[in-house]
């Protein structure tokens, strides 16, 4: 196969390596922030899809995970707060062929970006999303989010957040949600895997990473999710075919907390594919990619007449 991205005429793509992933840019995340593992277990999940850099796009929304975007490998792109999910959605509509991958934190996506989440979602677009839920606004120094426990003291709330928690995964799965999966920072090779499969999936992904902030908030280190996590895969007549379920076992955050693919529909039809002229249910079926049928217009003899 040659190069999507460059029209190489090579015959062979290359086999990508970690180091295709890795950038000479300082790390500027505080010491033992799950962001380092994320990033670790992100790249070894694409070199071992063998997705090479070159054709791998990884958009970051705004928030320490955003400081992430100029160190890792393949084209990037760091878009406004809550915005991730468009941008990505965009580029892969454009270019079904390239992987996408957005990432964004627990302020940007349930917050100001919660309608881009849901939208995205309904309309089951094929890119990864992973979701670092710290439990607070890390970037500007530990404010409440919209996943930050009740009565947690936060900076911007001394005496306790009064606000009830929003719950990722049950979110996500009472929408029609295609994919929904959980991981936490800790545990690199676990958060691998599930990021293979979601990179495997036909849809929308929704990865939920519970990750440590050791700076603004204390009550769940790494220690403490470490403590409870277990393997979804290991409860006995668990269905992740089956949303009930999944709806169950996804509703412990705090005692018990089930991780792994909670959800997946593997008759999945991506959103492109949803399309009647694209999938040729009406006419021919198209099967280049939306940017190769761009074309420059002259519209100077029209707008003349508007002089
Ligand atoms: Fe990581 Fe928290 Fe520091 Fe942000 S504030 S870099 S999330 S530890
Ligand atoms: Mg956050």
């Amino acid at each position: 196969m040659s190069c999507i991205t460059c029209n190489s005429s090579n015959s062979t793509t290359p086999t990508p390596t970690m180091k295709d992933f890795s950038s000479k840019n300082i790390f500027t995340w505080c010491t033992n922030c799950g962001n380092y593992g994320i990033h670790t277990a992100l790249r070894r999940a694409l070199v071992s899809k063998k997705i090479p850099a070159c054709q791998t796009l990884t958009c970051f929304d705004i928030g320490c995970n955003g400081n992430g975007s100029d160190k890792i490998g393949g084209y990037n792109f760091h878009g406004l707060h809550g915005r991730v999910i468009p941008l990505a959605v965009g580029a892969k509509m454009a270019n079904r062929k390239i992987t996408v991958i957005a990432l964004g934190g627990d302020g940007g996506t349930l917050g100001e970006g919660i309608g881009h989440l849901v939208h995205g979602i309904r309309g089951n677009y094929n890119i990864t999303f992973v979701l670092h839920n710290n439990l607070n606004y890390g970037l500007t120094k530990g404010q409440a989010s919209p996943t930050s426990k009740k009565d947690m003291k936060m900076n911007s709330s001394p005496d306790g957040a009064t606000s009830e928690l929003l719950h990722p995964a049950k979110f996500v799965l009472s929408l029609e949600s295609t994919f929904v999966a959980r991981s936490f920072s800790g545990d690199v090779k676990h958060m691998t895997k599930v990021f293979e499969q979601a990179l495997d999936h036909q849809g929308f992904s929704f990865v939920e990473i519970m990750q440590a902030c050791p700076t603004y908030n204390k009550e769940t280190p790494h220690e403490w999710y470490m403590d409870r996590v277990y393997d979804a895969e290991s409860v006995e007549g668990f269905d992740n075919s089956n949303r009930e379920q999944a709806l169950k076992i996804a509703d412990d955050q705090e005692e018990k907390i089930a991780v792994g693919v909670l959800y997946q529909d593997k008759n999945s039809v991506p959103q492109i594919d949803r399309q009647p002229n694209r999938n040729g249910s009406i006419g021919q079926k198209i099967e280049t990619e939306a940017f190769e049928e761009t074309r420059q217009y002259d519209i100077s003899k029209l707008l003349e007449k508007f002089k």
